[in-house]
């Protein structure tokens, strides 16, 4: 699978710490240097045959539908695709306008995840978002209008301009625009962020525990009730609409990185990451060098790793490729350390896999660093 960062945006969301740049003045040059990097980075998977392609960012829908093919176009020369091959552009709603979505249509793109956040104005002034609550409900309508079913929205609980009831409202507005995917976060308060410096001063309030997690099981049993599986703490699916490109990362599948600041692995022990800053990124690939750092992962770094995804998870982690990969030393620790949530029912055991049952899944991150190596 393959991953393409598209490092630009229209404007700052107060609470992103992702990397991209607000001027497109190098949009150009910065196209050519993804191009360049497909190319030198072209034997790095073992399959050729790719299952997945992904468009993140930054904002991959802030370039044209040419621009956007001529990406894909790239990839196609040294890789082919399969015949049910997920290919996901993310798209913001202000983007999704009649022209864009004609032009995509005629691409390999399938999928869409949209980012809306909120179908409230005031939830979307205070993220600083470039779209209106109008906007966030017609983009979905015209992409359906234009042929995509497969489409995922993103959705924000926890904004400190919103409450139990707007987030109900949300979920409301989901099912009735017939969403068969959705990817929902807490607020999250990262540094450097204008979030960060308006908490600080007083301008809004810290998002509350209580509420985060009240509003999360809300929606795990009311997006239930409308038959979507949560296969991921952030993640629900109706049947056939999960994210193959996501599922393959929590499996620990091999993928490659293309443009600033994306990450790659190779399935096994090797991470890298390009450089996070479009000029230098730009200034390398133009003397045709790659713009990354790799990193060697430990057996301790690679346990670390299985745990704290597959515990994320509805199918856990495998106990039976634990088994394989890691010693018997490691093992010996991991078992006594999870015999407690085992009895205290926060972890379970099913056909041989650990998974942690859904009602304790706000927890995740916690319980998984417990049964961390160090
Ligand atoms: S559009 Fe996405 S990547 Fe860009 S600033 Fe907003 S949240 Fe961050």
């Amino acid at each position: 699978m393959i991953y393409i960062h598209i490092p630009f945006c229209k404007q700052k969301c107060s609470y992103c710490n992702f990397h991209f740049s607000t001027s497109l003045n190098f949009k150009d040059e910065m196209l050519a240097a993804m191009k360049k990097e497909i190319f030198l980075r072209k034997e790095e998977l073992n399959s050729k045959n790719l299952q997945t392609l992904y468009f993140g960012g930054g904002t991959p829908s802030i370039l044209s539908g040419d621009e956007i093919k001529s990406l894909i176009d790239e990839v196609l020369k040294y890789f082919s695709f399969s015949s049910d091959i997920e290919v996901t552009l993310e798209a913001n709603p202000d983007d999704l306008d009649k022209k864009f979505l004609r032009e995509i249509s005629n691409s390999p793109i399938n999928r869409l995840s949209i980012g809306t956040q909120s179908f409230f104005d005031a939830d979307l002034r205070m993220m600083n978002r470039a779209h209106s609550s109008s906007e966030a409900e017609s983009s979905i309508k015209r992409a359906q209008d234009s042929g995509y079913e497969n489409i995922s929205i993103d959705l924000i609980y926890g904004s400190p301009t919103s409450n139990f009831e707007i987030w109900k409202e949300n979920l409301n507005k989901s099912i009735a625009l017939e969403i068969p995917h959705i990817s929902s976060y807490a607020l999250t308060v990262e540094p450097k962020t204008v979030l960060e410096k308006w908490i600080e001063n007083g301008k809004v309030s810290n998002p509350k525990e209580e509420e985060l997690n009240k509003e999360f099981y809300y929606m795990i049993d009311f997006l239930k009730d409308h038959e979507f599986e949560h296969y991921e703490i952030s993640n629900f699916a109706k049947k056939g609409f999960h994210s193959k490109h996501n599922s393959a990362y929590w499996k620990y599948k091999e993928y490659l990185g293309i443009g600033p600041s994306a990450h790659s692995y190779n399935g096994y022990d090797v991470r890298s990451w390009n450089i996070a800053n479009n000029q230098q990124y730009i200034k390398k690939l133009n003397s045709m060098l790659l713009a990354k750092e790799t990193e060697i992962l430990s057996p301790k770094d690679q346990f670390n790793e299985m745990i704290m995804i597959g515990l994320r998870t509805t199918w856990g982690v495998d106990l039976r490729s634990l088994k394989e990969k890691f010693s018997e030393q490691v093992l010996e620790t991991f078992e006594k350390d999870s015999i407690l949530k085992l009895q205290e029912g926060i972890l379970v055991k099913e056909d041989n896999h650990l998974k942690i049952p859904e009602k304790h899944w706000f927890m995740a991150d916690g319980i998984a660093s417990d049964l961390f190596q160090v």
